[in-house]
């Protein structure tokens, strides 16, 4: 399609899918001026699979490479910049397991390089320090000194990296577990919460059309090949709307909308479940504990993610906790949409069997109470978190992925991981300009004022909403610890 020069503020994008890439790059394109729809067909915004932790430095995945762990810090800075309010901000405390093939110094070069990184972006912007001083980015602790932790009360109200610990050291079974443990300042990430802001920034901003209960249902391009006719149902009435680029932020159903165009793509999409336990018997404060284990393996990674109110969310990367038989589906020649079995469709549009679900959890809290003996004593807590994500290209262990470009006028957002969707809106603003469908004087942001603007009482009260709305306990709504780590 050949350009056409419009002002910001002339320009009509509209955007498909409202989860968190999608309504993240409307707000970040009508903070910028430039005039948005956002389509979704849901009722609400970013109730996508589940989102709770930002992985500032992908250090659960010991299975990928440096430059996708160094573009997941870089990424979660900015993430942390937009959506302060949506970080619980508590750190994550990597261990290696005895019955595990790996160690847990082989992990340590890649942390310096980890901290380095961090202090560079510091260097290059003092506003990046939103995970702490670069020297506590990550820290060791040997058996003897958790053995003397374990002795000190826990605190409500941690102010060190070894108060921190002590809940660790205290209910894990430290004779399990190799040495050292690793605390990294990976934190907290609340899908309520990033809701909440996309929400009520989308409701403020004059430049953005907040179109919910809307199905996109076919595409075109028009005559002159300038633009865009989109056909979508809202309400049970057909409509149709012509727009001059087009962000399609499908989520797992991204393949619709390329094939609805008539682009061919390779993706994967994984069908995946955490579990939400109540576990009275804690009055800790805990960090996020990870256990690693091979992903697919009765031992795989096991995590445990603490909310407020006894609640924690677990993930068990087995067969039969997180992962699915036949969850993991990909594209074909004749379909860049890929096709999960009913089972999980049903799940994901109507419900789970209330057996099914009870399984699931009481096997997820048997696996984190193998480490964490005392959890034994919790029980179901709330409905299971879930969904399908999509993965662009053949490769199941990338987590960084971004943006995609099929001509001037069409962009695929194809994120792995909730921290990567700055980098797609930069890289659209980038085009948009570079094609002169904006003035290209405006730039990548990351000044947001609409956003920076809205009260912490808002996001309180509209997170608290979306959980009700969506059958969670309130306490998920909530942070652990609303304010800025350690400083
Ligand atoms: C179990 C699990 C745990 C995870 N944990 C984390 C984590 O801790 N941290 C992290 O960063 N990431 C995590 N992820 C990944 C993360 O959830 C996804 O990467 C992210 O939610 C994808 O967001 P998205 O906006 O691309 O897609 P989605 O959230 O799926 O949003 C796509 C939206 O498009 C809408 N849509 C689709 N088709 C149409 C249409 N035709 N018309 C209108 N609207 C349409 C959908 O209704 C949906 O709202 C996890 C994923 C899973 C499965």
């Amino acid at each position: 399609m050949a350009s056409q020069s419009k002002q910001a503020d002339k320009i009509n994008v509209a955007v498909v899918g409202g989860g968190i890439a999608g309504a993240s790059i409307a707000l970040y394109l009508s903070e910028l001026g430039i005039n948005v729809s956002l389509l979704e067909k849901g009722d609400d915004l970013v109730n996508g699979p589940p989102i709770c932790h930002l992985h500032a430095g992908g250090n659960f995945y010991r299975e990928i490479s440096d430059q996708q762990c160094l573009t997941l810090l870089a990424q979660s800075v900015d993430l942390l910049r937009l959506y302060p309010f949506a970080a619980d901000y508590r750190p994550t405390v990597l261990a290696v397991p005895l019955h595990d093939g790996g160690t847990a110094e082989e992990l340590i070069p890649r942390l310096h390089t980890l901290q380095l990184e961090y202090q560079r972006l510091i260097d290059e912007d003092p506003a990046n320090k939103v995970l702490g001083e670069s020297q506590d980015y990550f820290r060791l602790f040997e058996r003897e000194e958790l053995e003397a932790l374990a002795l000190q009360e826990p605190s409500q109200n941690p102010q060190s990296l070894e108060q921190w610990m002590i809940p660790v050291a205290k209910y894990v079974d430290l004779d399990k577990l190799k040495f050292p443990l690793i605390l990294v300042q990976e934190f907290g990430l609340n899908i309520f919460r990033l809701g909440a802001g996309c929400t009520l920034s989308l409701q403020k901003n004059p430049h953005c059309q907040l179109l919910t209960n809307c199905a996109v249902t076919n595409i075109i391009a028009s005559e002159t090949g300038q633009s865009w006719l989109i056909d979508y149902q809202q309400k049970g009435a057909n409509k149709q709307a012509e727009f001059d680029y087009l962000i399609n932020a499908a989520g797992f159903r991204s393949g619709k909308i390329d094939d609805m165009l008539g682009f061919k793509r390779q993706r994967l999409v994984e069908f995946k479940a955490a579990y939400v336990a109540r576990w009275l018997d804690s009055d800790c404060l805990w960090p996020e504990v990870i256990f690693h284990g091979k992903r697919g393996t009765p031992n795989g990674m096991a995590q445990f993610t603490p909310y407020p109110g006894g609640y924690f969310q677990l993930h068990g990367m087995t067969g039969d906790i997180t992962l699915f038989d036949e969850g993991l589906v990909t594209s074909s020649e004749q379909s860049a949409q890929p096709k999960l079995a009913e089972k999980f469709l049903n799940k994901i549009d109507y419900q789970w069997s209330g057996q099914e679900m009870v399984t699931r959890t009481d096997r997820s809290i048997n696996l984190l109470a193998s480490y964490i003996p005392s959890f034994k004593s919790a029980k179901i807590g709330a409905k299971p978190l879930f969904g399908a994500q999509q993965i662009p290209g053949g490769d199941p262990t990338l987590r960084a992925a971004d943006v995609s470009f099929v001509n001037e006028r069409y962009a695929r957002c194809e994120t792995v991981k909730a921290s990567s969707v700055l980098t797609c809106a930069d890289e659209i603003v980038r085009q948009m300009a570079s094609c002169h469908l904006i003035d290209p004087s405006i730039k990548p942001t990351r000044f947001f004022p609409v956003t920076q603007g809205i009260s912490e009482q808002a996001i309180n009260e509209q997170a608290e909403k979306l959980a009700k709305q969506r059958d969670y306990p309130l306490s998920l709504a909530h942070l652990n610890v609303a304010k800025t780590p350690l400083t």
